[in-house]
């Protein structure tokens, strides 16, 4: 960390929000006007929306991630957590990856640190359950459904390979409905490398307390969402949710209880909850309380915008708020970044208003739903359309040109390429065999392996 004679601009959180606020500050700001830190726990944003196909592997993990030392390389940036903020003094607390934490003042601060999954004390969820927010967890669903598969292929117990074969996702949202719809379509095409696992032996549960699925699209593309997933074997459950989940026994509220080694979380998210650490004011559900300038109500030197912020939706008009989405982030950094050129020059700030330009949603190869605001008109795409208005338009929307690049190969080789079925399940303890091989040995198995050694030197002799 730098001491510096220029004011620090400080961006807590690197993703959607941090990373588009930052480089738009690095690009408008005159040389040596400011430093700019960027303090994230983790070394790279994520693009989450394509968190579903990077678990189907339809996408390489690491190009969904965007290294921040590599795209922002006049910004300083340190891997840790900001832990508390305290005002009067205009310093944060970091928590580095290691050592103590330390103090780091500011001049100007901009909160970005996003949302975490929105969860309810349910038995057995924290034990069993897998969110969707960041890479590892893509990585690790889809290397843990594929090994649900080698287990299945693989034992003589019915009992084993039934519960192996039941995924549970809860939350039909754009993060489960894309998330089921990958998974399934990965997990049924797998099957045929498994001689004993044949795809209608699978079964996939989606559970949602709402009455719908996909709200984001539309009550009609949502419901022709439903009946495709449906149609391809879904089994949906609306209205209800799970009352637990001990050691894989899910229990719905409607009476349903089904085994599963699988539970995928994926009900909704909920503002960062450090931020109740740090003495702003916070809206009724714990997001920071901003105008439509982003600045933090109260303040002209805090901004906030993306999930962990309460805006003004001006476009939607009087009491709406933007709902959490990469949308309205990458906009609002936008401006956020401008304001924040503007706040450290005296200008006054500008307002965001953004009206919503639709959604797009994959649902697996070649299927999705898309629904295009133009104007007044709205444009409504299912199946293979929606799905390629999909992928062009996150492949567009993902960050730099290497990034883009990447995921448009990766996607060029998975249409002449069979798709990648390989479970690399033991990539989460990778020091586990070499442990094994050099365990730690007891101090008497040490001195009778000693003891041997000697008297077979002694009869050598
Ligand atoms: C599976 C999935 C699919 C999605 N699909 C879509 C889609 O198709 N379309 C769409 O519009 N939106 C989609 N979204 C939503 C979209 O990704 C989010 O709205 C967007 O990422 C919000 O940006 P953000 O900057 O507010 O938060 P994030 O991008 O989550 O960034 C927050 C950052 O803050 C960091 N952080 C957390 N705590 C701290 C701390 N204490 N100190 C410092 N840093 C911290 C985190 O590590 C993270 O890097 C999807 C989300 C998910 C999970």
């Amino acid at each position: 960390m730098s001491t510096t004679e220029r004011p620090r601009i400080l961006v807590v959180g690197g993703g959607y929000v941090g990373l588009y606020a930052a480089r738009r500050i690095l690009k408008k700001m005159r040389y040596g006007e400011a430093t700019v830190t960027v303090v994230d726990p983790r070394s790279y944003m994520t693009y989450q929306p394509f968190l579903p196909e990077a678990a189907a592997g339809s996408i390489s993990p690491r190009h969904v991630v965007v290294p921040l030392r590599r795209v922002l390389p006049k910004a300083e940036v340190l891997t840790g957590r900001v832990s508390n903020i305290d005002q009067d003094r205009k310093v944060a607390v970091v928590q580095p990856l290691v050592g103590e934490s330390y103090e780091l003042p500011f001049d100007y601060l901009v909160i970005a640190m996003g949302a975490v999954s929105r969860t309810f004390p349910i038995p057995g969820l924290a034990e069993n359950g897998i969110g969707m927010k960041g890479i590892e967890e893509a990585i690790g669903l889809r290397n843990h459904v594929l090994e649900q598969l080698d287990k299945a292929d693989s034992t003589t117990d019915e009992d084993i390979r039934r519960k192996a074969l039941t995924f549970v996702f809860v939350g039909g949202g754009f993060a489960g409905a894309e998330t089921i719809g990958e998974v399934e379509d990965m997990a049924r095409d797998a099957a045929k490398y498994y001689p004993n696992v044949k795809r209608e032996d699978m079964r996939f549960v989606l559970v949602d307390a709402a009455d719908k699925i996909l709200p984001e699209v539309g009550p009609k593309l949502g419901q022709w969402g439903l009946e495709h997933l449906q149609n391809r074997g879904v089994e949906i459950y609306l209205n209800t949710s799970m009352n637990s989940c001990v050691d894989g026994h899910v229990v719905l509220k409607n009476g349903l209880e089904v085994d599963s080694n699988t539970i995928v979380w994926t009900a909704g998210v909920k503002p960062n909850p450090a931020l109740a650490r740090f003495g702003l004011p916070l809206g009724p559900r714990g997001h920071v309380d901003t105008g439509a300038t982003l600045q933090v109500k109260g303040t002209d030197y805090i901004w906030a915008a993306g999930d962990n912020a309460q805006v003004p939706d001006l476009a939607s008009g009087e009491g709406a708020w933007c709902p959490p989405n990469a949308q309205h982030a990458l906009r609002q950094a936008r401006v956020l970044g401008d304001n924040v050129i503007s706040g450290m020059r005296g200008f006054p700030q500008g307002e965001y208003k953004h009206a919503n330009k639709g959604a797009v949603a994959g649902l697996g190869l070649h299927k999705g739903v898309a629904m295009i605001v133009m104007g007044k008109m709205k444009i409504k795409l299912k199946g293979r359309l929606a799905w390629y208005m999909h992928r062009g338009y996150h492949g567009m929307a993902m960050p730099t040109f290497n990034r883009k690049i990447r995921v448009f190969a990766d996607w060029t080789l998975g249409m002449f390429l069979k798709r990648e079925v390989v479970s690399l399940g033991a990539m989460e303890n990778p020091r586990e065999e070499f442990y094994e091989a050099a365990a730690p040995v007891s101090a008497a198995a040490a001195a009778k392996a000693s003891a041997e050694v000697t008297a077979e030197k002694a009869k050598a002799s």
